[in-house]
């Protein structure tokens, strides 16, 4: 653990603010990167190819399970995400901590196949707040939300498995404590 990175795994329900946590935890933290997932979901407004996500067919994603690619996959709301395991293991070996966001399947997966990863739930003050952040973002459709909204509870019920159960009720705080239980885990 002293020479290589961490692979840490942090899940939240979709409009829990985890890519503003994550933006502000790679400003404190250098030695921080973000693993971009490969997905076939349409990009939104603003998301950049290689950047937010690898944008890519279904059939590409399929190629890409039967090469055993990923470290993990899964399918969220009609679409397949999956984590490139190569550029993970190459961060890692070069001494980066691998920041992976990704759902509580893949997590899951994680955990089987790499037992020392540190996993942390991040979860919205509560589901009433989530459903004002989702429908107040506008990038989603009413039913989409729904959807987003029906598998944040299934999620949320998971959270025991995970490490770490962290509330987003105020950004900064949510941040530190993240960070703090990073170092404690790098110093074990
Ligand atoms: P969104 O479509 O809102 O960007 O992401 C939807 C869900 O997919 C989120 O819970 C996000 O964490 C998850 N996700 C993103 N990338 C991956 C991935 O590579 N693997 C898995 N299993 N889930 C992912």
């Amino acid at each position: 653990m002293k020479h290589k990175g961490a692979l840490i795994v942090v899940s939240a329900p979709s409009g829990t603010g985890k890519s503003t946590v994550l933006h502000q935890l790679m400003e404190q933290r250098k030695t921080l990167r973000f693993s971009v997932s490969a997905t076939t979901r349409q990009p939104r407004a603003g998301e950049r190819d290689g950047v937010d996500y690898f944008f890519i067919s279904r059939e590409k994603f399929q190629e890409m399970v039967r090469d055993n690619a990923f470290l993990e996959y899964a399918e969220y709301v009609g679409n397949c995400y999956g984590t490139p395991k190569e550029p993970v293991d190459a961060l890692l070996e070069q001494g980066y901590d691998v920041y992976l966001d990704i759902d509580v399947k893949g997590a899951m997966q994680v955990r089987q196949q790499r037992p020392d990863a540190l996993l942390i739930f991040l979860a919205p003050p509560s589901f009433e707040e989530l459903e004002r952040r989702l429908v107040a973002r506008g990038l989603d459709r009413p039913e989409v939300i729904r959807q987003r909204l029906n598998e944040a509870e299934r999620e949320y019920a998971q959270r025991g498995s995970y490490d770490y159960l962290v509330v987003n009720d105020e950004l900064e705080r949510a941040v530190c404590e993240i960070s703090g239980i990073i170092d404690r885990y790098k110093d074990a």
